[in-house]
This record gives C-alpha cells, structure tokens and sequence, in this order.
C-alpha cells in the first residue's frame, strides 16, 4: 500500500516532535488499564467505530477508501479461523461477562485474561482471572500480575500461582517512565533485571510458563537489559507486551532474531487504528512471515482505540492482509495453544488428582499430564 503524501508529511511532522510526541503519546497508551474511555487519540481515525461493539459495517475509514470489507465480512470469511487473544485485561468486576457476546460473534474463542498491574490492585483481579477460567475452562487462560517484583517474598506468590495452575506471568511493569499509571505502579521494577525477575525467569522456566513483559520505553536501558535477560536466561519464553506499538518494524525484527525465546504480542489495534501509530499493518507482514512461530496476537482490550472491538477488527484485517490462512491461524492461535499446551501438571495438581482417589482406569498417565489436562480432571471432580 502507497503512503499518501499527506502521511508522509504527518510523519514527518512525527519526528520533528518525536521526544515530545513519545512523551505524550505513551502517557495515553501505557496506562495499564483497559476500559479506556479517553477516544480523543483515536477521534480521526476510528469514529465510525462505536462503544457498544455493535455493528461496524462499511464505516470503518481507510486510505484507500475503495469498498474495504466490513468486521461481519471478515469474521465470515475466516471463521475457520479461531482467534486466542494473547492480552487481555477484562478480569474485573462484569467486564469480562460483558464481553462473551461480541467474542462469540467475533471468533475469539480463547483469551489469556487478568487485570490490572504490578500492583496490589492486580491480586484482586488475578483471583477474578482464576474464577473466570473455573466457569469458563475452555475459554481464559488466566495470568497473574499481583507480585511484587521488588520484594523476594514475590517469589512465594509466583511459585504458588504457578503451582495451583495459572499459566503465565503477565502482564508485569518490567519497565515504565511514560505511562502516568504504571510509572506510579508500587511494584514495578526499573529494568528487565531489576528486582526479583531473575529468579522469576528461572521458575518460569521450570514450570514451562510465559511472562507477558511491558516495556516501555523500548531502546536504551530497558531493551538492553530485556536482551540480558533473553541471553542470560534461554529456557524462559517471554512475550514482549504490544511489541509493535511505538516501535519501529525493525527493531521488532531484531528482537526476534538474535532471541529465540522472545515471543512478540502483536497489537494489531495499535498500528491499524492509533492515530499515533506511525506505521500501517503491512509494515509488520514481512516480520510476521519470517517469525510465523512466535508471533501471537493481541487486543489489549483496545487500550487507547474506541473499543475492545476495534482491536479485534484489526485483527481481522491483518489476517486478511497476510492471505495465508495456514499462517493467519498459526499466529492467531496454533503459537499461544502450544505454550499453553506443553506446560506439565504441577506437583500440586497431582496431589490434587490423588486425592480424588480416581479408579485405576480413570486415572490419566500422570507422567505425562499436562497442566490443562490436570486442571480439568481436577475441576470434574470438584463439580461431582
Ligand atoms: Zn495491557
């Protein structure tokens, strides 16, 4: 797709003002809750889109302008296709229930879920992720963020959470200076080393599990101690949070490169509908097709768009964009299903199993369980 001039003016604009605009820009996004209600950054760019998540028809502007296909054609055209949201903030109070009609409506079959972060707020919304996933095992993956990453008694509450059967660590302040919210967030640390995360890194790796990571911003110091800590520690997966929002294509590249362990959370909203993004979702294509293993997709509950609906209709519109249906459903699905997948029954679980004193026929071949598969023997039981 052409750049118009009027954009390549825009950018340029961008970088004349780059320091500040980044300050600015970043306060908005990385605020590190997800029921926004501030539309003013994406007025221009995403007003035919509304609140209710209801019907985004033909209105949604683009630069072409020729006939774009609507969200219900899309949704249509893919249902094949089963959408993992690898982000998502909605473990709070009904705001997850609210949503089960338009993920339905939209394919969005499964969901990592929790809350706030890096703060004791997150504790409140991780135990909310663990009750979403008991009613709904087949629908939210819950994360945890309430630990304090400063502190070693953190260390307790990860290995607990692990250990009764959350599946990763996320979303965390491994770094914040721009973001109003998570600056002031008390458990943050200062860099992707800082504080209590190696060790984090290392159980994390025992137990096979993700760390959805937020960094910002992403160059000097923090990127460079997020590289240490993807070379120091190889055994761990972590997920760079929204890697495409404020970052250039190829540093994500880069990243991806020379860390075989980094995992890029695609914000596809970010870049289809922020009017601060800098950058249009083809940019990403090549990067997604070279790393088709471990790009996963991302709403982020449309922080900083109109809605979480926006967000998954950029979703849509990327897969539309890459034209490989084989690869559409690898980055929106296969990547996530597997690291959840391959993650081993814990030592608590088994316990757990034991103690349903299972026949020897309906008992599983332990060695061999996974942590999904323990957690819904375990679940069964308990619902008898
Ligand atoms: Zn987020």
């Amino acid at each position: 797709m052409e750049h118009s001039k009027g954009y390549r003016i825009a950018k340029l604009v961008i970088s004349v003002v780059a320091i500040m605009g980044v300050f600015l820009i970043t306060r908005e996004l990385f605020q590190g809750k997800a029921n926004n209600e501030n539309t003013k950054v994406i007025e221009q760019s995403a007003s035919a889109v509304n609140q209710t998540g209801e019907s985004l028809s033909n209105e949604i502007p683009t630069d072409d302008q020729n006939g774009e296909k609507s969200l219900e054609q899309l949704v249509k055209q893919y249902d094949d296709i089963p959408i993992f949201d690898a982000h998502n903030h909605n473990a709070g109070g009904e705001r997850y229930r609210k949503m089960m009609e338009t993920w339905d409506k939209n394919s969005i079959e499964r969901i990592v879920l929790f809350g706030a972060v890096s703060s004791p707020d997150a504790v409140v919304t991780d135990k909310i992720a663990w009750e979403a996933y008991l009613d709904h095992p087949d629908r939210f993956i819950p994360f945890f963020s309430g630990v304090n990453l400063l502190e070693e008694s953190g260390l307790q509450t990860v290995k607990d959470n692990l250990e009764k059967g959350y599946f990763g660590i996320g979303e965390i302040a491994a770094a914040s200076t721009y973001s109003p919210i998570l600056t002031k967030v008390p458990w943050k640390t200062a860099h992707p080393m800082d504080g209590i995360l190696p060790q984090i890194y290392e159980l994390c790796a025992q137990y096979q599990a993700p760390l959805l990571l937020h960094i910002d911003p992403l160059d000097g110091l923090p990127i460079s101690k997020l590289k240490e800590a993807l070379m120091q520690y190889p055994d761990t997966t972590i997920i760079l949070a929204h890697a495409n929002a404020y970052n250039t294509p190829g540093n994500v590249e880069n990243l991806l490169e020379e860390h075989p362990n980094l995992y890029v959370d695609f914000f596809a909203g970010f870049t289809a509908y922020n009017a601060d993004s800098t950058n249009k979702l083809d940019d990403f294509i090549p990067i997604i097709k070279k790393y088709p293993n471990r790009i996963l997709l991302s709403t982020d509950s449309g922080f900083g768009l109109n809605s979480e609906l926006q967000a998954i209709d950029a979703i849509y519109r990327l897969i539309d964009l890459l034209n490989d249906r084989v690869l559409a459903k690898q980055i929106a699905y296969d990547n996530l299903d597997a690291l959840i997948a391959r993650q081993p029954a814990t030592a608590t679980q088994l316990k757990a199993i034991e103690e349903l004193k299972l026949t020897e026929a309906q008992l599983p071949n332990l060695e061999s369980l996974s942590k999904l598969e323990a957690a819904k023997i375990i679940n069964a039981g308990r619902d008898k």
